[in-house]
């Protein structure tokens, strides 16, 4: 399984993941058709789905070009309102591409209907990925649009939280720890991946037990430290152009530095 991420509209990634003894792909987000049609035809691979986590425009807006350019396409999610949907799934479903397998799991908040990818192939050295689109991402937690603080919680400790540490979120910048699939396709930022293991070290929404973390929300109930941080993190106030990745990554690390002293 070879995942390649690629960067759209600034701070977004898309991927596409090949299936290596077929040759066949599975897009996860396909965003830009045109990029995903760039690395399409550059890998000589045939695209054979879309895994959609959720209906928002920068996660699902390729799905009806790609459908109309690929008749037959399948395009799965847990959402009516992701476009040209095909195929609904629900939490634990699994799905097998070749020897890709993938996992559903369901984390509703960010949107009513979000569904994160776990994918892994069986016998093989590479640790599984996680899909997480905006549930879980670079030190963060998407915001709670269409859920509640108590479902988030759910998500990051039960449904997330509990998946093997290894699990490797291609999107994630921080981290030093290189895998060999990773790659980005475009050389303009550095772009490696983290595992679950390093979110927990450093992600304050997955530290709400933690002493320090407490501290700066005045919470102890792990459901309301998660409530206060991202109502916090809301409240920041966003330098007036659209930052660009590495500057929202140090918008992050600026607000939560005080929480990396502990370990
Ligand atoms: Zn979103």
């Amino acid at each position: 399984m070879k995942v390649k991420v690629i960067s759209v509209l600034e701070d977004n990634y898309m991927y596409l993941v090949i299936e290596e003894s077929t040759r066949d792909a599975v897009a996860v987000d396909a965003a830009v058709p045109k990029r995903l049609l760039e690395i399409i035809r550059k890998e000589d691979v045939v695209l054979r789905a879309i895994l959609t986590t959720h209906h928002h425009w920068d996660h699902a807006r390729g799905n009806e070009e790609l459908a109309q350019l690929f008749p037959g396409l399948r395009v799965f999610g847990a959402d009516e309102r992701i476009g040209a949907l095909t195929h609904k799934v629900t939490h634990g479903q699994e799905l097998s591409f070749g020897a890709i397998r993938v996992r559903c799991l369901f984390t509703p908040c960010h949107t009513s209907g979000h569904m994160c990818y776990f994918m892994w192939e069986d016998d093989s050295p590479d640790a599984p990925a996680l899909f997480s689109g905006d549930t879980l991402f670079v030190g963060g937690c998407g915001q709670f649009f269409e859920g509640t603080a108590e479902q988030m919680h759910t998500n990051l400790t039960q449904i997330l939280g509990t998946l093997p540490e290894d699990t490797v979120e291609p999107e994630n910048e921080m981290v030093k720890e290189k895998l060999a699939w990773a790659r980005r396709d475009d050389e303009d930022l550095p772009t490696v991946p983290s595992t679950l293991h390093e979110e927990f070290l450093y992600n304050p929404f997955l530290r709400v037990t933690e002493e320090p973390v407490q501290r700066f929300t005045g919470r102890t109930d792990p459901v309301e430290v998660l409530r206060t941080l991202r109502s916090e993190r809301d409240n920041f106030k966003k330098p007036k152009e659209r930052p660009n990745p590495q500057a929202m990554l140090a918008f992050d690390w600026g607000l939560f530095g005080p929480f990396l002293e502990k370990k």
